[in-house]
């Protein structure tokens, strides 16, 4: 017996800013799990910016959409048929195939979280892919030390925030930037960050320098261009970069020019290191320790911005782009 469900899939590669009409809601017929297999109810999806990446024709660390096929990307949901040993009826499991609302996967392919500990929207945040990165980026990549003033660009969003929060809890002084006045008051006043600016006031550099006039040790790099070049100016020497994302650059149809100053590197001894989260996992223990227990405790704020309906799932990822979401941004499907 087969259910109808509903997916989102990519219609066109969009060109510059993704649009609406870039997608389409489909109707699909869902079959009954085979042997091995779950049915999953989707509770919540994430729209994440890597994806605009895949909708380009590209090759990259990830194969790209295809087109009149399901988007795919991280979701959580409700398992309501299981033909696995591993999985029940009634289990919530982490899995990824979001994007539609039925999702039929293998059981291996689906990870049982724990709602008991967490609602099950963090595990596609702060307890999953966007805390791993927060947290293996920090400590491994950038290799954060005793007295390390922090710099994190794209401080509000999912990734930043917890960088941000995990480096004040580790008692460092720590900078963000943010492109609204609301969200740099939520920076410094809600999650304390120790100064905060709005990179579009004017010159990123001048802004970083006011912000920073000692200099920082570490910048963890969400955006790319302009505040990786002011990033570079203001690192101390033997300083280091989390290379994490460029997303000031993910809409681009040109190869944008990059940081003119990149000598400086040399005269500073400075380590720039890009990343892949999934490099990472052996960390997710730790990260379920020692920042699932601040969350827990409530040192951890853990702010989400939630579009319902699968439907204006195209909406959610678009407006992600463009900065309207503080934390991480999900999907919650009815
Ligand atoms: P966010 O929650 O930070 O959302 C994206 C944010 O980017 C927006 O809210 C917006 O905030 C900001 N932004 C958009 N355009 C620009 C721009 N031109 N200049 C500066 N900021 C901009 O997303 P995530 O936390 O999920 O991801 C953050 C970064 O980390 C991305 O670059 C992503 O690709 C990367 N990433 C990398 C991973 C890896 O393995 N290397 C894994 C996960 C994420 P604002 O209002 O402040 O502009």
């Amino acid at each position: 017996m087969s259910r109808t469900g509903r997916e989102i899939q990519l219609a066109a590669r969009p060109q510059g800013e993704p649009r609406e009409s870039d997608f389409r809601l489909a109707e699909v017929q869902v079959p009954d799990p085979g042997p091995g297999e779950v049915l999953v109810s989707n509770r919540y999806m994430s729209v994440d910016p890597y994806m605009r990446g895949r909708m380009n024709d590209v090759k990259s660390y990830v194969a790209p959409f295809a087109l009149d096929a399901p988007l795919d990307g991280g979701a959580v949901g409700e398992v309501i048929a299981s033909h696995s040993e591993s999985v029940s009826v009634g289990d919530t499991v982490l899995h990824g195939l979001g994007w539609r609302d039925l999702a039929v996967a293998s059981g291996q392919a689906v990870r049982r979280v724990d709602t008991a500990l967490a609602p099950a929207a963090a595990y596609l945040g702060v307890l999953g892919m966007p805390g791993l990165t927060a947290y293996a980026g920090l400590l491994d990549v950038a290799q954060l030390r005793e007295g390390d003033v922090v710099f994190v660009s794209g401080a509000a969003g999912a990734v930043g925030s917890l960088v941000g929060q995990i480096a004040k809890l580790r008692g460092h002084r720590v900078i963000g930037s943010a492109g609204s006045a609301a969200k740099v008051a939520y920076l410094e006043q809600e999650l304390g960050f120790d100064a905060a600016f709005n990179y579009r006031d004017g010159d990123v550099r001048k802004l970083l320098g006011a912000a920073a006039p000692e200099g920082i040790d570490v910048y963890f790099d969400n955006v790319g261009g302009e505040h990786l070049e002011a990033a570079v100016a203001a690192l101390r020497p033997h300083g280091r970069v989390a290379l994490c994302g460029a997303i000031s650059q993910y809409n681009a149809t040109e190869p944008a020019p990059g940081p003119r100053n990149l000598a400086l590197v040399i005269g500073k001894r400075l380590t720039l290191r890009g990343f892949i989260v999934s490099d990472h996992s052996q960390r997710m223990g730790d990260l379920a320790r020692e920042v699932g227990g601040w969350l827990r405790d409530g040192r951890l704020h853990n702010r989400q911005t939630v579009v319902e309906g699968l439907e204006h799932a195209p909406a959610a990822f678009i407006g992600l782009l463009k900065g309207q979401n503080t934390g991480k941004m999900l999907v919650q499907l009815s």
